[in-house]
């Protein structure tokens, strides 16, 4: 395997509650990986932890970047340090999209291209390529309210898509969705990441958005407990 993220003896508490007890996996470049598990068995945590949002209490998590096979070892970097890791290499989609709402969806789409120090006028250009991709371009000046479920959360992967990160998070992505919404929104991610090679980590605890990952696994009490199929 030719990981892009690797996790090796992760433990990770808050307080009294343990959520990893010495957790492994790699995930292989390109690979669209599903973490399932019943609620509160650590699957966000874990998620976090390989994106480098949280550090772990023990154990070490390493991202490899697959254009350089540069590693950077994301547990014993400071949050400054990963934050700008983050913005440059990964992108989140989040349960509920997370769009900001008092902007349109062009410019949630435009928004981390901002971040990175683009022009408005370039960012506003990318961002409409990528609605209009989505087949969203009648929807680009609405707001998030304006948006169904289903709309906002194409938007929310767009956003998620327009730095061309070199991989994609998703936690329940498809959690608030009705189930034809969720497919759309599944066939679009995996699509667009089989298209661009780009790695797709995500977290469902739904058997049918897991069926267009590539590998399943199963976290069950802080610990990977097998494979799902
Ligand atoms: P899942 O995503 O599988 O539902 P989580 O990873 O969110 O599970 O949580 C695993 C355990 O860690 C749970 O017992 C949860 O309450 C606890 N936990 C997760 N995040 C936090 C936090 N920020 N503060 C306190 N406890 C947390
Ligand atoms: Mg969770």
């Amino acid at each position: 395997m030719n990981p892009v993220l690797s996790v090796s003896g992760i433990e990770r508490s808050f307080g009294m509650d343990v959520a990893l007890r010495g957790v492994d996996l790699d995930v292989a470049q390109g690979e669209i990986l599903a973490i399932m598990g019943p609620s509160g068995s650590g699957k966000s945590t874990l998620l976090h932890i390989l994106a480098g949002v949280l550090t772990p209490d023990a154990g070490t998590a390493t991202y490899r970047d697959p254009a350089t096979s540069e590693t950077a070892e994301l547990s014993a970097l400071g949050e400054a340090a990963r934050a700008k890791l983050r913005l440059s290499e990964f992108g989140f989609i989040f349960q509920f999209g997370q769009l900001l709402p008092d902007l349109s969806a062009v410019d949630n789409v435009s928004l981390p291209l901002l971040l990175a120090g683009q022009p408005r006028k370039v960012a506003l250009r990318q961002a409409r390529r990528w609605l209009e991709r989505l087949g969203l371009d009648a929807h680009a000046q609405k707001l998030p309210s304006e948006l169904s479920g289903g709309q906002a959360q194409r938007v929310a992967i767009a956003r998620a898509l327009v730095t061309a990160p070199k991989v994609i998070f998703a936690d329940e992505p498809t959690g608030a969705l009705d189930s034809l919404s969720a497919e759309q929104v599944m066939l679009t991610l995996t699509e667009l990441s089989r298209a661009s090679g780009t790695t797709v980590v995500l977290v469902t605890h739904d058997a049918r958005t897991a069926a267009y990952a590539d590998r399943e696994i199963v976290v069950r009490d802080g610990k990977l407990s097998g494979l799902a199929r």
